[in-house]
């Protein structure tokens, strides 16, 4: 698919600088570096600035804030020669603190910490992903999966030990037993599964009134891509699959996936569904995919604008899946 890297958090070739994180001394030289900067999380919310033009925030290494940071520093690549690092003020805790708001999809609340710019605030990634630009998106979504795997992964799983850091964030290396463990990505399929003019979308139980999307699950140890796809699309509407194919990636950070978006094409058009996995399924025409996307339908609304399932919808609508 030629426009596959447009989607959100498609990429902006970041140079990783990988050949740095095995070398301690060019690591700390780079952190030394005067045009090192740093982009900042804070229970996995980027440090954002800006109001229509949203921009990702990059503090001097000797920001004063970074003193509530007390963690190692992730390693996240260059920009322009000057060295990019991540860091994680977690521990912070903001006054009238209401720990309710967090933890939701579209998290409304916004923090500030008091040794920062006042316009620079805290933000839940999935709510101002697609106001910012693609190197802005990927930092953040690299930074936020990393912390997100140190947070929960402080222990060696082949001995129990706990583990350290190492490579600038991207290895933990366990003291007792040797053990290098990676940070994880789980791969997922999310399928556009077409029958002629229609597409199958369906909805799973708890998600918001009306909300549809392509179906979606986590590819299992020993398949492929293709099987996967087979596999969920049979196990949730009873539909079969014939010719399967990649259309388009997605690094989707809550907390570690790589959707993988592809197009299927439906064997037969008669829905099974299963009532465990999926609250409804239904085919749904170009015609009336059209108006959901323009809002003039009262009983169904499209996946969120920034999902790689929006983006394959789209595409689709405009003939532009080649
Ligand atoms: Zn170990």
């Amino acid at each position: 698919m030629r426009h596959a890297e447009t989607v959100t958090f498609g990429g902006s070739g970041l140079d990783r600088a990988a050949e740095l994180r095995a070398d301690p001394a060019a690591l700390a030289e780079a952190a030394q570096d005067p045009r090192a900067r740093c982009v900042l999380l804070w229970r996995g919310k980027p440090l954002v600035e800006g109001a229509d033009a949203l921009r990702l925030s990059r503090l001097a290494a000797d920001h004063p804030v970074l003193i509530d940071a007390p963690g190692a520093p992730l390693f996240l690549g260059r920009e322009d020669g000057a060295p990019v690092f991540a860091r994680d003020l977690t521990e912070w805790r903001p006054e009238d603190f209401d720990e309710t708001q967090l933890g939701g999809f579209f998290d409304p609340s916004e923090q500030r910490h008091p040794a920062l710019a006042a316009d620079q605030r805290f933000a839940e990634l999935r709510r101002v992903m697609t106001r910012l630009s693609p190197r802005d998106a990927e930092l953040a979504a690299t930074a936020r999966a990393l912390f997100g795997w140190h947070a929960t992964h402080g222990f060696c799983a082949r001995c129990g030990a706990a583990s350290d850091l190492a490579q600038g964030g991207w290895q933990r290396v366990c003291p007792a037993c040797g053990g290098h463990h990676f940070p994880r990505t789980d791969p997922v399929v999310i399928m556009l599964i077409t029958h002629g003019n229609s597409a199958l979308l369906g909805r799973s139980h708890g998600w918001p009134a009306g909300l549809y999307s392509c179906l979606a699950g986590f590819v299992e140890p020993g398949e492929t891509i293709e099987a996967a796809v087979r596999r969920e699309v049979f196990e949730e509407s009873g539909i079969g699959v014939g010719p399967v194919r990649y259309l388009a990636s997605q690094p989707w950070p809550f907390p570690a996936s790589l959707m993988i978006g592809c197009h299927g094409e439906a064997l037969d058009a008669t829905i099974r569904l299963d009532p465990v996995e999926l609250d409804d399924a239904r085919w749904v025409s170009r015609e009336e995919l059209t108006d959901v996307f323009a809002g003039t339908r009262t009983d169904m609304v499209p996946a969120r604008e920034g999902a790689i399932a929006h983006f394959l919808l789209r595409n689709w609508l405009a003939d532009r899946l080649d």
